[in-house]
C-alpha cells in the first residue's frame, strides 16, 4: 500500500480553542511525509469494542516536522466532531491517513495572484495556504474573503489581524454584523466579490471552500464576474466518511 494510504498513529500534542465550538488540534504523526497547503487527512477513531468511524479534515498549516494541525467545528449531533472538540485530551491517540488531494492545493512556487473565498470552517485549508505563503516568503498577492455567521465564529482571529504584507482580508457576516461595519449581514453576493476579490483580468487562481451550498454560490458568482472556470478550484465540506 502506498505510504500515504496507510493508517498512521497520531498522538494529540496540543489544543487551542478557536471559538466556543471549534478547536485546533496538533497531532504528532511519526513518519509524516509532509504535505501541500490545501490537502486533507482522514481521521479514524476506534472504540474499545473495535467500532471505528472516520472523517476527513483539512490540514490547517504547513507541516512542522512530524506535527500536523487540524481545526474542527463541532456538529452537536455528529459522531466524530464532538469527540475531537470536547473529549480528546493531550496524549490520546487516533489514526490518520494522508495527505489526500492533489487539485485543491497551492504551491509556493506559483506566481499567479490568489483569491481565497471561505465559508465557515472552509477557512481551514485557505489558512494553510496563507501560512504556506508566509513560510515560503512568497510575495504573491493574496486576498481572503471570509464569510461567517458573526464575529464570535472567527477562526485564527488574532493571526489574521496581524500585518502580513500582500494579504488583504475581508469578513462578510451572514447573521450579525458588528456595528462598525457598513455591510448588513447577508450571504455572499456579487458585489462582495467584485469589491474584495481580484478583477478577472488579473487572472487569479481562485480557491473556494466551505459547505456545499456556499461553494456553489460563490463559484457561480466568480464565473459571473468573468473568472475562467478552470482557474476556480473548489472543496466542499459535505458529510464524509462512515462507520
Ligand atoms: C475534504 C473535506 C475536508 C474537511 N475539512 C474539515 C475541517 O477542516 N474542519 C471541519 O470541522 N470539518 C471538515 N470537514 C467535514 C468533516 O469531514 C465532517 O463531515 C464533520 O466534522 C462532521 O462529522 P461528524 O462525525 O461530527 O458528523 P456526522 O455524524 O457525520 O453527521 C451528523 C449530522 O450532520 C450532518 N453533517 C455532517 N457533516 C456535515 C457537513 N460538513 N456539512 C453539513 N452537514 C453535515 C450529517 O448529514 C448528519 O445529519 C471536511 C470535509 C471534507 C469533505
Amino acid at each position: 500500500m502506498p505510504p500515504r494510504l496507510a493508517w498512521r498513529a497520531a498522538e494529540l500534542a496540543g489544543i487551542d480553542n478557536e471559538t466556543a465550538t471549534a478547536r485546533t488540534l496538533r497531532f504528532r504523526v511519526p513518519g509524516w511525509p509532509g504535505h501541500l497547503a490545501g490537502q486533507h487527512v482522514d481521521v479514524r477513531l476506534t472504540a474499545d469494542d473495535g467500532y471505528t468511524a472516520q472523517r476527513s479534515y483539512s490540514l490547517a498549516a504547513p507541516a512542522d516536522g512530524d506535527l500536523i494541525e487540524l481545526t474542527v467545528e463541532a456538529f452537536p449531533d455528529g459522531e466524530v466532531s464532538p469527540y475531537l472538540t470536547e473529549v480528546i485530551e493531550v496524549g490520546d491517540q487516533v489514526e490518520v491517513r494522508g495527505p489526500v488531494g492533489g487539485w485543491f492545493v497551492w504551491r509556493p512556487e506559483s506566481k499567479a495572484p490568489v483569491l481565497l473565498v471561505g465559508g465557515g470552517s472552509g477557512i481551514v485549508p485557505l489558512m494553510a495556504m496563507i501560512r504556506a505563503r508566509r513560510q515560503a516568503g512568497s510575495r504573491v498577492p493574496f486576498r481572503l474573503v471570509y464569510s461567517l455567521r458573526d464575529q464570535d465564529r472567527r477562526y485564527y482571529a488574532e493571526e489574521l489581524r496581524r500585518p502580513d504584507p500582500g494579504l488583504d482580508v475581508t469578513y462578510l457576516y451572514t447573521r450579525s454584523a458588528p456595528p462598525e461595519t457598513s455591510r448588513p449581514a447577508a450571504r455572499i453576493m456579487l458585489d462582495d466579490l467584485a469589491e474584495s476579490g481580484w478583477p478577472a483580468t488579473f487572472e487569479p487562481d481562485c480557491y473556494v471552500c466551505g459547505p456545499t451550498g456556499f461553494v456553489e454560490a460563490a463559484a457561480d458568482l466568480l464565473v459571473a464576474l468573468g473568472h475562467a472556470p478552470e482557474r476556480i478550484r473548489t472543496e466542499r465540506f459535505g458529510p464524509t466518511g462512515g462507520s
